[in-house]
C-alpha cells in the first residue's frame, strides 16, 4: 500500500483512533513541509504545496504504507498569522501532544536559509521537554552553497546537540534516504 491522504481535521481531538505509530511534522509556514511529504511519499500529488503561504490551518493525516501515520500540523510563525492565530497554534499543539500517545518522532522542518527562528526554538524545546525524539530537517538547501549549507547544519548541531539534524532539498535526493532510514527504525522500534 502506498502513502495515502486520510483526512484533514480542524482539531487534534478529531483525529481518528489508531494504534499505528505516529510521526509528526512541524515547522513554520512555507518551509516546505508539504513538499517534503510528497518527496517522502515519492509522489507530487499527496500534499498540496501552497502558492499562498500561511493558509493551512488543519491537521492533515497521511497513512504511509499502512505502517505509520504522518501527522502534518499547521504551519506556525508566518507574519500574517501573528497574534491570536499563534495562540490557537499553541493550544492545538498542546492538545495534540496530550492525546498523541502513539507519537514516536517529530520532524521539525526549518528553512536552511534562515536557520532557527524563535518560534522553532520554542516548539523544539516543548518537544524535547516531554522527551520526544526530534529530527531537525534543514530544508531548501538547494538555495545555499555547499559551504553555507554545511555552516547552517553546524549551527543547528551546536545549538541542539541532542537533536538529529539533516539537510534536505526537493531538488535532489539529498537527505531523503537518511530520513527514510530514521523513520523506518522508529516504526520498527515502535512495533517492538
Ligand atoms: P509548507 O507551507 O511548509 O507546506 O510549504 P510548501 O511545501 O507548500 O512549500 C512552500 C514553497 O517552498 C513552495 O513554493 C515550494 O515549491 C517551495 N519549496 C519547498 N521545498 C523546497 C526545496 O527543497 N527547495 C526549494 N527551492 N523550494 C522548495
Amino acid at each position: 500500500m502506498p502513502a495515502v491522504f486520510l483526512k484533514s481535521v480542524p482539531r487534534a481531538a478529531d483525529l481518528p483512533e489508531s494504534s499505528k505509530p505516529q510521526i509528526a511534522m512541524l515547522g513554520r509556514s512555507n518551509v516546505g513541509k508539504s513538499s517534503l511529504i510528497n518527496h517522502l511519499a515519492g509522489t507530487g500529488k499527496l500534499a498540496r504545496v501552497s502558492v499562498t503561504p500561511g493558509l493551512t490551518r488543519t491537521i492533515n493525516l497521511y497513512d504511509f504504507d499502512g505502517r505509520y501515520l504522518l501527522v502534518d500540523l499547521p504551519g506556525y510563525g508566518y507574519s500574517r498569522t501573528a497574534g491570536s492565530r499563534e495562540g490557537r497554534f499553541e493550544g492545538m499543539l498542546g492538545e495534540y501532544l496530550s492525546e498523541a500517545n502513539q507519537l514516536k518522532l517529530v520532524l521539525l522542518v526549518i528553512d536552511g536559509r534562515h536557520g532557527f527562528q524563535e518560534s522553532d526554538r520554542h516548539v523544539l524545546n516543548q518537544m524535547t521537554d516531554v522527551g520526544l525524539p526530534v529530527v531537525v530537517v534543514l530544508n531548501k538547501t538547494d538555495k545555499l552553497s555547499k559551504a553555507e549549507a554545511a555552516r547552517a547544519l553546524r549551527d543547528v548541531k551546536d545549538e541542539y546537540p541532542n537533536a538529529r539534524c539533516l539537510s534536505h532539498s526537493t531538488a535532489s535526493t539529498e537527505g531523503l534516504g537518511e530520513l527514510r532510514d530514521i523513520i523506518e527504525k522508529t516504526v520498527r522500534g515502535a512495533a517492538g
